[in-house]
């Protein structure tokens, strides 16, 4: 955990040449105009998506990722009685599912 002294949304990051908070999504920055890379992925999107499809009632794709707050709270309701753990399906996917550090996988 490092202290940022600007406040950065949970859809920003930095920019990884000049330090200005763009949007995660963002590839080129709009201040200096340099292609950001894509965050790197720290989990395997495969595996996820696997967890999420046999032992998705039970958050284990969301424990896998570090998300276990809410992996604890998905196991504890069956994975939203199936919802939930069918629209983190969806988002994995379709690419919009991050892990703990809000990097998409
Ligand atoms: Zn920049």
């Amino acid at each position: 955990m490092s202290e940022q002294t600007l406040t950065k949304q949970a859809d920003e990051k930095f920019c990884s040449s000049c330090g200005a908070i763009i949007k995660i999504i963002a590839e080129i920055c709009p201040k200096c105009g340099v292609r950001n890379a894509r965050p790197t992925a720290s989990k395997n999107k495969t595996t996820v998506l696997l967890l999420c499809l046999f032992l998705g009632c039970f958050g284990v794709h969301r424990f896998y990722v570090g998300k276990t707050g809410s992996g604890i709270a998905q196991l504890f309701t069956l994975g939203g009685i199936g919802i939930w753990a069918l629209i983190d399906l969806v988002m994995i996917i379709t690419d919009k599912f991050t892990d703990a550090n809000g990097n998409t996988l």
